[in-house]
């Protein structure tokens, strides 16, 4: 349990600096490392923000490791706990909604989905699209996932409903969805990482 480098620069101001993981927590999707940040201006509280594909921890100056490392566990803990209720809500009656919001806010020219649903059994995809019945089936795999991310892959499969390609129409409609190419690096990362879903299967790669 070490800090990589806590280098103090001469007038004596800490700096950020990497922090290794407490034992048994895990950092949330879509972060690659753990950084402490004391801020002088901090007295008591302690918070987490990501910024850059990072988990910035931003704590009161002076604090020792074994303090800040103790500081994280907490957070990310709780963090844990949210997101694990998070995940507890998601409903298809909710993504439905949420399909149906991001339509008229995005892609009014898009028919009107008739089922937007989770589905458990999609391993190769993160969502799918059946234009015959207006359905879209979005992978379980991003239950855990930011709700941007959900919504994009939600944007991505409604403008399936219309063009069956990912062609120069598709990519036309999609242009005007917010979080496309973030949204993207995300999923792309998080496949790498885990290995799933498998290569060259996830809906999402221009080609695919
Ligand atoms: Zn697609």
């Amino acid at each position: 349990m070490a800090v990589t480098t806590s280098p103090r620069p001469r007038d004596g101001q800490p700096v950020e600096h990497v922090l290794e993981l407490p034992p048994g927590v895990t950092l949330p999707p879509g972060v690659d490392e753990l950084v402490a940040r004391p801020s002088a201006r901090r007295r008591r509280t302690a918070s987490l923000t990501v910024q850059d594909g990072r988990l910035v921890m931003l704590v009161p100056a002076g604090l020792n490791l074994a303090r800040e490392t103790e500081l994280a566990r907490i957070l990310l803990e709780r963090l844990a706990r949210r997101r694990a209720k998070q995940v507890q809500t998601r409903s298809d009656e909710a993504l439905m909604a949420r399909a149906l919001q991001l339509r008229d806010s995005y892609l009014p020219q898009v028919p009107v989905p008739a089922q937007v649903r989770w589905s458990g059994d999609q391993i190769t995809r993160w969502g799918s699209c059946t234009s015959a019945d207006a359905s879209i089936r979005i992978s379980t795999q991003l239950c855990a996932m930011p709700q941007w991310v959900i919504d994009h892959v939600l944007m991505h499969e409604m403008v399936h409903l219309v063009h069956a390609d990912h062609g120069t129409g598709f990519h036309e409609l999609l242009a005007a969805c917010p979080f496309t190419e973030r949204a993207r690096g995300f999923l792309e990362g998080w496949a790498m990482a885990t290995s799933t879903p498998p290569d060259g299967g996830q809906d999402l790669l221009p080609g695919s």
